[in-house]
């Protein structure tokens, strides 16, 4: 079954939990891949590990700082070094037959966008750039004739599932959601949840923005919007399921009444595997999946009353204007606080909202962004007032349940 030939592949963000499966399943067929580029943030070790495993063309390394150890690691290898954020723009304009966009949050948008415009096949893990720019990223990727490849479990199930041509005989979409660690837990019971504690997901392993973000379903927030900008079908038409085995990733319901499930075990390579080959099918190293072994699935629907994080998102989609942007800037600084211990878990949702109202009432301050500066802009602000409200609410409360002060948090470097 030799049907994928040589391809020039990049992989943005190869160090991290979707990069790591990505590397994996390179390896699997490294006579099939040619590597261009790798990069990674500050896990320079793995990165260079990598590149030399998959003898990879150039290396980059996010954080300026490490470049001479990168280029004393790689000495004697005839691998291209660079970093910061012009190595990285630069790397991103190299065009190849695919790329894998793996970076974490908005950092991603301008290497994502400079990806895009080479044209060729773009690997889209990466979910807040699409839920912050979701409508100008789509037109750039139609622009430069890009093919998006959805790589979010979800989005990648629609994808598998959905016919562009037919979508007016489409009745409804679901995306299914696991509901996090916490999903039967009451709101009180979470005042004193840990990073430790929110970072356990009961079902897939991630990175740690991902995972506190699936833990709040702010997660399934973004991928709300990410759908709406990917499957243009009326975001009204898109529903959310609870699914505790993750299993079932996405439903598309036609209006003559059937609906077409996609399922797999919850395993990344499962979609990675799905955009590497694509239009192809290759084997993503897992076991052949199995029902029976899993035996009863269990559905119901995700209450936006009950989970406050799919409101916020539905809002911002009803108000078509800057208020993704803004929710997805609000939504990385909370999280990344959370993280540092300057932030209760519980108060994640009410630093978003507060701050998505705030904008909204302050007349000129949330109009639809009509270029990608507009966006930046946006989401300078968005980031700016929210940290602002938390630093301010800190100061008035001293007393966090998780604030041993001094004490490194090992989650903290995956954050960028
Ligand atoms: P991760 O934190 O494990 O990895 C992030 C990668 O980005 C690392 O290689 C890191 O070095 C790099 N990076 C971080 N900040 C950077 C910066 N400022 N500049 C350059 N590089 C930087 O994250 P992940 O879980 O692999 O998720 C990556 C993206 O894919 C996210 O947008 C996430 O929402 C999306 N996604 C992940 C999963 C999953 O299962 N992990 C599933 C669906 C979608
Ligand atoms: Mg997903």
């Amino acid at each position: 079954m030799d049907v994928i030939k040589s391809r020039r592949v990049s992989v943005f963000g190869s160090t991290g939990s979707i990069g790591r499966n990505t590397i994996e399943l390179l390896e699997a067929r490294a006579d099939e891949f040619q590597v261009e580029v790798l990069t990674a943030h500050s896990n320079i070790e793995l990165l260079c590990e990598q590149a030399v495993r998959l003898n990879a063309k150039t290396a980059v390394i996010g954080d300026e700082t490490l470049f001479p150890e990168l280029k004393e690691r790689l000495r004697g290898t005839g691998i291209t070094c660079a970093a910061g954020a012009s190595g990285l723009l630069e790397a991103a304009a190299r065009p190849v037959d695919w790329t894998m966009v793996a970076i974490v949050g908005m950092d991603c948008l301008k290497p994502a966008l400079e990806i895009v415009a080479q044209g060729g096949c773009v690997a889209m893990a990466n979910k807040e750039c699409l839920a912050a720019a979701g409508k100008l990223f789509m037109e750039a990727a139609q622009r430069s004739r890009a093919r998006l490849l959805p790589v979010d479990s979800e989005h990648n199930a629609i994808f598998q599932l959905f016919d562009p041509e037919r979508a007016e005989w489409i009745d409804y979409i679901t995306l299914t959601a696991s509901g996090g660690p916490f999903r039967n837990n009451t709101l009180d019971e979470l005042e004193n949840v840990t990073p430790a504690q929110a970072l356990q997901h009961p079902t897939w392993s991630m990175g740690a923005k991902i995972s506190i973000d699936s833990a709040t379903l702010m997660n399934k927030g973004l991928e709300l919007i990410e759908a709406h900008w990917l499957f243009p079908v009326g975001h009204e038409k898109f529903r959310v399921m609870l699914h505790p085995q993750s299993v079932v990733h996405a439903m598309v319901a036609y209006v003559d009444g059937s609906v077409m499930a996609h399922m797999s075990a919850p395993d990344m390579r499962v979609p990675i595997a799905h955009a590497l080959a694509y239009p192809e099918r290759m084997r993503a190293g897992t076991a052949s999946f199995d029902l029976a072994k899993i035996g009863a699935l269990d559905f119901e629907p995700a209450c936006e009353k009950r989970f406050p994080a799919l409101r916020l998102a539905r809002t911002a989609l009803e108000r078509d204007d800057g208020s993704a942007t803004v929710l997805n800037a609000a939504n990385e600084v909370a999280v990344a606080a959370f993280l540092e211990l300057r932030l209760r878990f519980t108060d994640i949702l009410p630093a978003i909202e507060g701050v998505l109202e705030e904008m909204a009432a302050a007349p000129g301050a949330l109009g639809t962004p009509q270029n990608f500066d507009d966006v930046f802009e946006l989401d300078r602000l968005a980031r700016r007032k929210t940290l602002e409200n938390i630093n301010r609410r800190a100061r008035s409360r001293r007393n966090l349940p998780h604030t041993p002060a001094g004490v490194p948090n090992p989650h903290m470097e995956k954050i960028a």
